[in-house]
């Protein structure tokens, strides 16, 4: 690990501040990802931003059909918050189906949909539940967030201060795990709200999260697995590596959409 500057604002304002400062600064959340990045030396700040004494980056909260999640909350506490099983089950289970126990005691969502995965579990959940980002300085479309591998909508020193999910009359997610990581070898999740059906999948393409226009429509007017059949997605621009091919990871995607449709209705 290289030498930096450790700081740990108590407010988002002043994290904010720190990071206008700094020549290369990252904010730190759960540390799950950024720290072993930093220990290998793939990533070299001049300023590490410790988010965790921003009160205002903590707390669930439910009201006007939507629950909105702070930044820091991590894995474990969206798990087992009765707002979020509450208004959208599908998303508590989720969020208690990512790595392990000490991986989901420590990583946040805020940290999650920053580092934007292409294998992790959120990104799927914000894109079909139309989830909108608030960070520091506005407030961002789930569909506009996610722009690439590892890439998202944020500026350099823009800090998630919060993420809101409408409640969806219907939704679940099925991800079948890479063993070793329980990342996402494909996951899909499905939701059926006010804007109609939406599908996202996790885990399958070259450039992260992506909806399935198809699938969607297919579901707009019957929302039933059945009304699948037949639907499937195109290997191009799928990912390939030592875990499976982009064919396979296709047929997963299909399957794994007709499982998360039925147990959403
Ligand atoms: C063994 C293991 C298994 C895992 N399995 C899964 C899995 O099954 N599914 C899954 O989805 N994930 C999985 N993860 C990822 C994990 O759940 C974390 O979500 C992820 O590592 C990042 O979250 P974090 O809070 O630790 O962020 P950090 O590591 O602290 O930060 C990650 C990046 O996000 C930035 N960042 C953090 N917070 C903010 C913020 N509020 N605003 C702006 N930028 C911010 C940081 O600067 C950094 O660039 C796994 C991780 C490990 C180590």
């Amino acid at each position: 690990m290289y030498d930096f500057n450790y700081q740990k604002p108590s407010s988002v304002a002043d994290a904010v501040n720190a990071m206008k400062a700094a020549s290369d600064g990252k904010v730190l959340a759960g540390g799950q990802t950024l720290l072993p990045t930093m220990k290998q030396r793939l990533a070299s700040p001049s300023d590490v931003v410790d988010l965790a004494g921003c009160g205002d980056l903590s707390g669930i909260s439910a009201s006007g059909g939507s629950v909105t999640i702070g930044a820091m909350c991590t894995h474990a506490a969206v798990a087992g918050s009765s707002d979020v099983k509450g208004a959208i089950p599908a998303l508590a289970a989720m969020a208690g189906d990512i790595g392990d126990p000490a991986v989901r005691a420590r990583g946040t969502i805020g940290g999650s949909i920053a580092n934007n995965d292409p294998a992790a579990d959120y990104p799927a959940a914000c894109v079909a539940l139309g989830a909108t980002i608030k960070t520091d300085r506005r407030e961002i479309s789930a569909d506009d967030f996610f722009t690439g591998l590892f890439d998202t909508a944020l500026a350099e020193d823009e800090i998630i201060v919060s993420v809101s999910f409408p409640a969806a009359s219907k939704a679940a997610y099925e991800k079948f795990k890479q063993p070793a990581s329980r990342f996402a070898l494909v996951g899909v999740f499905v939701a059926q709200g006010s804007g109609g059906a939406r599908v996202a999948v996790t885990g399958a393409g070259e450039n992260g999260v992506f909806r399935v226009s198809a699938m969607e429509s297919a579901l707009s007017g019957n929302f039933s697995a059945g009304a699948l059949d037949g639907a499937s997605v195109s290997a191009d621009g799928l990912n390939s590596d030592i875990h499976a091919q982009a064919d396979y990871r296709a047929h997963l995607v299909g399957v794994l959409a007709k499982r998360a449709v039925a147990a959403a209705g």
